[in-house]
């Protein structure tokens, strides 16, 4: 069973970044809790959190965790800052000594890649170290590959953008590449409503449905079966458009 450590950076008192009233604990907190879920629909793989609610557990008990639960790979999850408007993209931070293009390395360059390859963040690439000192301690006193990813700069509008947007291709992104690294098939969850597997309903799935219902299409029962009734009908579109429009869960 792959282990997978994953750390929303921050928490409690320690808010990290902030931007316009947004904080990097709030959005680490969220976009690990999504990675989470996803991996909990994979075969092979279970996860642990370092916290799961707006708390700050102190960073070496962090690794303690991980350490004392075997974990295979810890991710830690960030949102960089620079200054407002100023710096754009995604980048991972590994531990100063690992090789150059050994195994730690490339994992998180997959992860950094496979989050670029979808969302169009710019690419900063997987660095050693940390900006101010030496290592991360999420780096540091963690026993197994891991890496602090920053997921795009929080000080940046467009970034924070495409963030929100994009959010489900993130979270499907990370748990890929968190599978892929080890070997293991992703399969995509089935969300209810996505007839287009892209990770979220909107209205365009609403559209396929409709185009379904009336045998204009062809889709994924599983997708396209909003109520369950076991057939896909124009009742199943207008839950999907409800659903893409924030009117229905
Ligand atoms: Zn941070």
């Amino acid at each position: 069973m792959l282990k997978i450590f994953i750390d929303p950076g921050h928490g409690g008192d320690s808010i990290g970044a902030s931007y316009k009233g947004r904080t990097e604990q709030d959005d680490c907190l969220r976009l690990a809790l999504a990675v989470r879920d996803i991996l909990f629909t994979q075969k092979g793989v279970e996860t642990m959190l370092s916290r799961e609610d707006n708390t700050d557990p102190d960073l070496l008990k962090r690794c303690e965790r991980a350490n004392g639960w075997g974990a295979d790979y810890f991710i830690s999850i960030h949102r960089n800052a620079f200054s407002p408007e100023a710096a754009t993209g995604v980048e991972a931070w590994v531990y100063s000594e690992v090789e150059t293009q050994g195994v730690t390395y490339n994992m998180a360059q997959n992860i950094v890649d496979n989050l670029c390859a979808v969302t169009g963040y710019r690419n900063r690439g997987v660095k050693k170290g940390a900006p101010a000192y030496r290592d991360y301690a999420v780096n540091r006193y963690t026993e197994m590959s891991s890496c602090l990813l920053e997921v795009g700069f929080i000080d940046n509008t467009k970034d924070n953008t495409v963030f929100d947007t994009a959010f489900s291709e993130i979270a499907l992104s990370i748990a890929k590449a968190l599978m892929e690294n080890a070997g293991l098939e992703f399969i995509p969850p089935v969300i209810k409503g996505d007839a287009d597997g892209d990770g979220k309903v909107t209205a365009s799935d609403a559209r396929l449905i409709l185009r379904a219902a009336v045998g204009l299409e062809k889709i994924d029962t599983a997708r396209g079966d909003l109520d369950g009734d076991g057939k896909i009908t124009s009742e199943d579109s207008r839950k999907a458009l409800r659903i893409a429009t924030g009117l229905e869960e």
